[in-house]
């Protein structure tokens, strides 16, 4: 399997260069030049399998540089019990005779980009010994919370990478702090950057692009990269749980063979939905892709418009995850649905880029429409949402699941259409406690009480156990406590890498 670019067709790499690169040169991104396809035998043969088993096999299909053992050890080095709370890594809870969530959330921080960053760290490695390279990763992050976390988790302690974050000293929950400060390995590195998460990016961004820079760092046997979500190797781990939640419906007598499903997601970057749209070109049964978005509806407004169009309010909501007015991976979807047409891609990131919007008129929109379904929801329904779980079901769920619960039930008001969906959960409820709490139980719990006392209570209140990752947080020891100004961050990177 070739990799070619959603700006120039010509371009064609192998999945390690891909991974390895993470964009391509003239600023596209890397998808494949075929879609697989699975047969209907292919599907059912993954009933009987393991989480790591259907992870090798759907690895295996776009991968076909990586040996089979160097797919098995990546998936068995990211998926195991010492990293995920339950050996289903993936499990699939039924609420009622329509309705199953898949739960993504049971790795090391508690959110669903565990999913792809426990192994994109050792994609990567392998990536670049097959590639030549002989030096030193070192990947650069900016976060506004929870990517840092999630990448300082996939890659400490891997051999031949070091990571260093750097997030916002003001715009980070206490907790997610708190998970940054106290991280364990032997290869990370962590700094507060005075300003915001804007001036965080910034300063990284400004390390990528300097030339000068990293020839300094190769003359010390280091290269740079990132782990952004526009990376194939973040996308690929993604595709393996649409097919293993299908392949548990039908182990579990959920649904018969080749019975469609619907999934909705819960929408920011586009990368998560994406990966259901994969799945679906290979094969998997599924009717409807279902795109939910908070109050930031750019992609509502798409789906519904053929009008991609960020300029609007950015709006702070409760589910800050999906707090994003440019969803980068709708290009990979773009070019696919357009029968890779690169010219028409071009045109319309330039248009993005020059004017904040473009329009791909009424025979795209019409295909979209076919495929997929899209709505919104604000803070006030997103509560309703998870109140209603709890209170009709004794399901607690998380802000960003609960966008996605909403926009179902009003999919199915309006639709009545019956078919068995897979609403795609992505965060621990432990991860955004108060916003649950004061959801289920009025504002006036949350009053007098820290972030630590918020997960004693929600375990309280629920009966469920803080997970591992959060529990204990309040007493583990801080190890980092750099504050830098903008214009130190390279310091603190030479600093690490003793460049002297
Ligand atoms: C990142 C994230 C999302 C959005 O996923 P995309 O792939 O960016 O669409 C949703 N929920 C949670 C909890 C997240 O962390």
């Amino acid at each position: 399997m070739k990799y070619q670019s959603t700006r120039n067709k010509a371009v064609c790499v192998s999945s390690a260069e891909a991974i390895k690169k993470g964009l391509s040169n003239e600023g596209g991104l890397f998808v494949p030049c075929q879609i697989p396809k699975l047969s209907a035998e292919d599907i059912s043969s993954m009933t009987t399998m393991s989480y790591n088993e259907r992870a090798n096999k759907i690895l295996s299909y776009f991968l076909t540089d990586y040996t089979s053992e160097e797919i098995a050890d990546c998936v068995n080095r990211a998926y195991n019990k010492e990293k995920f709370e339950t050996v289903e890594i993936a499990p699939l809870y039924k609420l009622n005779n329509s309705a199953y969530f898949l739960e993504l959330w049971h790795g090391p921080t508690c959110a669903f980009k565990d999913m792809a960053l426990q192994i994109l760290p050792h994609l990567l490695t392998k990536a670049i010994k097959k590639t030549g390279e002989k030096r030193e990763v070192v990947i650069l992050v900016a976060t506004s919370g929870d990517t840092g976390k999630a990448a300082l988790e996939g890659f400490r302690d891997v051999d031949g990478t070091r990571i260093i974050v750097f997030y916002p000293e003001s715009g980070v929950s206490d907790i997610q702090k708190r998970q940054m400060i106290t991280q364990e390995g032997n290869n990370v590195d962590i700094a507060a950057v005075v300003g915001n998460f804007d001036d965080a990016q910034n300063g990284v961004k400004k390390i990528f692009t300097d030339t000068e820079y990293a020839e300094i760092l190769a003359r010390n046997n280091f290269i740079l990269s990132s782990a952004n979500s526009i990376n194939w190797g973040r996308l690929v781990p993604q595709i393996i749980y649409y097919f293993s939640a299908y392949a548990t419906m039908l182990k579990n007598e959920e649904i018969a063979p080749g019975e469609e499903i619907n999934v909705v997601v819960p929408t920011g970057n586009f990368g998560n939905i994406l990966a259901g749209f994969y799945a679906r070109e290979m094969g998997l049964p599924i009717k409807k892709l279902i795109c939910a978005s908070n109050e930031n509806n750019v992609l509502t407004d798409f789906i519904n418009t053929g009008v991609y169009d960020k300029n609007r309010e950015f709006k702070t909501t409760t589910s800050p995850s999906m707090d994003i007015l440019i969803s980068s991976n709708l290009e990979r979807f773009l070019f696919h649905i357009t029968g890779e047409n690169e010219a028409k891609v071009n045109e319309w990131m330039a248009s993005l880029k020059e004017t904040g919007k473009y329009d791909v008129g009424e025979d795209v929109r019409a295909k979209i429409g076919e495929i997929f379904y899209g709505d919104c929801c604000d803070d006030v329904d997103t509560a309703l949402a998870i109140k209603d779980a709890s209170d009709g079901y004794g399901y607690v769920m998380d802000t960003h699941t609960a966008v996605a619960k909403r926009v179902y039930d009003k999919y199915v008001l309006k639709t009545g259409d019956k078919t068995k969906t897979v609403i795609v959960s992505t965060a621990s409820p432990f991860k955004f406690n108060d916003s649950v709490l004061s959801a289920i139980y009025g504002d006036a719990i949350l009053e007098g009480k820290n972030e630590f006392e918020l997960l004693e209570l929600l375990s309280e209140k629920t009966g469920m156990n803080i997970p591992a990752g959060l529990a204990g947080l309040k007493t583990k020891p801080v190890i980092f406590n750099t504050t830098c100004e903008k214009d130190e961050m390279y310091d603190v990177v030479s600093h690490m890498l003793n460049l002297g």
